[in-house]
């Protein structure tokens, strides 16, 4: 998608469900949560663009496992992580907190931790015309990630973080999850409308093998039962279920 003239991101698929994605403009790149190193490469040099920095959101190796060979082709890149996480996430050599702001691509991204799949999950938030955001494995299309290491009012913190962004902020997540989870968010609301559209609408995408990700915060707080969570209690019994779902 491009949300300026020049600026594109592009998702690639890997493994049985993860995406890396390439946010590209001019001759430079950033590549999100590389999971593998080969597809970057190649697609970076068939379009001859140079890796500035590479955006860690938190240390699983589905995330960080394609960092190592990319430093050996680009030895200048900046790897971004949190400082958190410098024995988790080996190759990084800037570190960043919450709040801090970077200049990349010619934008200014900002960081925001979103402590709940891991205790020092972070998102990189761009408020563009077309606000962005990179949340890894915090939130998904009718989803969010798994708790492993925060609580559940951590992860309920973190989502409401997010739902605070304005409402056309377009959310670029880690994995494509989107259809199971819209099946699990049926079989609670077997009756809503909106969750059944959205089903439709994914599943014509994926049988054309396009991505059902970006997606807008806007549509997502209509079938995204983790969004709409009232508080606290609520969200936990969708987390628990869902953790039991199949
Ligand atoms: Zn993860």
């Amino acid at each position: 998608m491009k949300f300026n003239k020049e600026q594109k991101i592009i998702g690639i698929r890997v493994l049985n469900d993860n995406v890396i994605w390439i946010w590209a403009w001019r001759k430079s790149a950033v590549v999100i949560d590389p999971a593998l190193s080969k597809p970057v490469i190649e697609y970076l040099k068939i379009n001859n663009l140079n890796l500035e920095a590479i955006l860690q959101t938190h240390h699983h190796s589905d995330h960080i496992g394609g960092t190592k060979e990319l430093i050996k082709e680009w030895p200048k890149v900046k790897v971004i992580a949190s400082l958190k996480e410098k024995d988790r996430i080996p190759f990084q050599n800037l570190s960043v907190k919450d709040g801090d702001t970077l200049e990349l691509l010619d934008e200014e991204i900002k960081v925001i931790e979103v402590i709940g799949h891991t205790r020092s999950h972070i998102a990189f938030y761009v408020n563009n015309k077309v606000p962005i955001i990179f949340v890894g494995d915090t939130l998904f299309s009718a989803g969010c990630g798994r708790i492993f290491e925060g609580t559940y009012k951590q992860m309920y913190n973190s989502l409401k973080k997010i739902k605070s962004l304005p409402n056309n902020t377009l959310i670029y997540c880690a994995h494509e999850y989107t259809k199971s989870n819209l099946l699990w968010a049926l079989d609670l609301e077997p009756e809503n409308q909106n969750i059944k559209n959205k089903l439709i609408e994914v599943e014509k995408k994926i049988a054309l093998q396009e991505l059902t990700i970006p997606f807008l915060l806007e549509d997502e707080m209509k079938i995204n039962l983790f969004l709409r969570a009232d508080n606290l209690k609520e969200f936990s019994f969708l987390r628990a279920n869902k953790d039991i779902w199949v």
